[in-house]
């Protein structure tokens, strides 16, 4: 028996844990702008999207996700025949060359392009070749990775498989040319954030589709994963503000003398001779950038991530004085899951969203009035209240807090102020002890203040005592609230180098 030799495989990026080893830093604070995927998960993917999956999850999921290539074919106007699901769009691109050009020829427009497309050939046995007239296949990268460049569909005799992974991000797409025969690929793992999940597909005729599918692996697609798709599809992505963070982000890395191309996709292209010096120089930063033959790829994330990025830069290139980085915590259970980004001093930039609006604005109040730099983002359980998603949030805020205070060396330790709302009073008095005591009276209480700071101080591992009244709850909250951010404000100033305690240690 001959044995085939293995082919040149992909390389996929290394991990956090051994990027991090390299350089000697935490796992927990490297961030990805490799990966050109979105910064977090949509809110639709959480628990309650799978367990009905999950209940029939020892049965083969019957009639090929029907529904959900119904609702693919419905969101662009096609017929559920005309839709094929894979393993992320990355299933079709190797199925369309192994069908299409086998042992023949493939074109990719533009030139530079997806790297996928060379082991896609690769595995079909076929050869690259530059000419897009002359090829058997002619992938067209739309819009283009990594330049992030809109080209031209062009008229072509080869089958034209045109990948569209970052059309939600580009506002035009080319579903016209599947009239004349055209393949275009489609991705939830970019705009609909779910790149772990892989589904992806193949928009086509129905003779193509039904050409592709037959050559599939049945049920490449698992069943926990059509119902995030599912779930994502009922709520789309709005784009607008990840176009409006590029646009910025394009704008501040001219500042720092970087010239990106304009990008209709979700990252950034820079034309540069060895990117890859950038890249080995902003790792130690806990920053992850891609190099390729003639330029630096950045994904663009969120306004934190990227202005980490741009401090990173600034130090790096223009000899800035270095910003502490934030704190990033997460913490994830069945009910509900929570992101924080916390810097201590920072200047009152406060962003939180659970969905329990309230308690964001308690949480926020709480954070602006301590000078915290506080982004706090997730999801609960809506169904079962506000119980899970309060407790947890204000949890996973206590732990940030707590590994952000450290050793709790040189803080001045103790905090106490008095806050009004009109007609409730508030006293909060803090301590930095290093050990979990709430004394807590808030009455009225409007369901869950008492509970969410209690939950607070036993992750952050502080003693606190509130007593707010009045006759307004809302206020009476809000005045609490306000009231332990300030205690933190005082407890949180630098005073000397001390650990603030005889023992020694907090
Ligand atoms: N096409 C392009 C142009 C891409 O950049 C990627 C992801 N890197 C993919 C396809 C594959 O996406 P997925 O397999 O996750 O759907």
């Amino acid at each position: 028996m001959t044995r085939p030799e293995p082919l040149e495989a992909y390389q996929w990026p290394a991990s956090n844990e051994r990027l991090a080893a390299a350089v000697g830093i935490d796992p927990r604070s490297i961030i990805r702008f490799d990966g050109n995927v979105a910064p977090a998960p949509p809110a639709s993917a959480r628990p309650a999207a799978i367990a009905a999956a999950l209940a029939d999850v020892n049965e083969y999921e019957r009639g090929r996700y029907e529904p959900l290539r119904a609702a693919i074919a419905a969101r662009h106007g096609l017929e559920i025949d005309q839709v094929a699901l894979g393993a992320g769009s990355d299933e079709f691109i190797v199925l369309v060359a192994r069908v299409f050009a086998a042992g023949g020829t493939i074109a990719t427009v533009p030139a530079t392009s997806y790297s996928m497309y060379r082991f896609a050939a690769s595995m079909a046995g076929a050869r690259i070749v530059d000419d897009p007239a002359a090829a058997d296949l002619v992938f067209v990268c739309r819009p283009n990775n990594p330049t992030g460049e809109l080209p031209d569909v062009p008229a072509v005799p080869g089958q034209l498989v045109i990948d569209e992974a970052y059309a939600d991000y580009a506002g035009v797409d080319a579903l016209g040319s599947i009239a004349d025969g055209a393949i275009v690929l489609r991705t939830f793992s970019k705009a609909f954030g779910l790149a772990g999940a892989r589904v992806g597909y193949a928009l086509s005729d129905s003779e193509r589709i039904a050409i592709l599918s037959s050559r599939q692996a049945p049920l490449s697609v698992s069943s926990l994963s059509a119902a995030l798709a599912m779930a994502a599809l009922a709520n789309p992505p709005d784009v607008g503000p990840q176009i409006a963070e590029r646009e910025r982000l394009t704008v501040r890395l001219g500042e720092l003398g970087l010239s990106p191309v304009p990008s209709y996709t979700n990252f950034l292209y820079i034309p540069m001779e060895d990117p890859q010096r950038l890249v080995d120089a902003m790792l130690p930063y806990g920053v992850v950038l891609r190099a390729f033959a003639g330029g630096l790829r950045i994904s663009v994330r969120d306004q934190v991530d990227d202005d980490q990025l741009l401090d990173a830069l600034a130090t790096e290139l223009l000899g800035r004085d270095a910003v502490a980085a934030p704190v990033r915590h997460r913490r994830a259970t069945a009910e509900t899951r929570f992101a924080v980004r916390l810097r201590v001093p920072g200047e009152g930039r406060v962003l939180v969203q659970s969905g329990e609006g309230f308690y964001d604005h308690m949480l926020q109040q709480l954070a602006f009035h301590a000078g915290m730099d506080l982004r706090v983002e997730g999801v609960g359980d809506p169904e079962t209240g506000d119980h899970h998603a309060v407790e947890d949030m204000m949890r996973t805020f206590g732990e940030a807090l707590d590994r952000a205070l450290g050793d709790r060396r040189g803080l001045t330790r103790y905090g106490e102020a008095r806050v009004p709302m009109d007609e409730a009073l508030a006293h909060a008095v803090v301590d930095l002890s290093g050990r979990a005591t709430a004394t807590l009276s808030i009455d009225p209480d409007p369901g869950m203040a008492a509970h969410a700071l209690e939950s607070l101080v036993q992750t952050a591992r502080i003693t606190l005592h509130v007593t707010a009244t009045g006759t307004n709850a809302h206020h009476v909250a809000e005045a609490a609230f306000k009231a332990v951010g300030r205690a933190l404000a005082q407890a949180l100033v630098r005073d000397g180098g001390l650990v603030r305690s005889t023992k020694g240690s907090l």
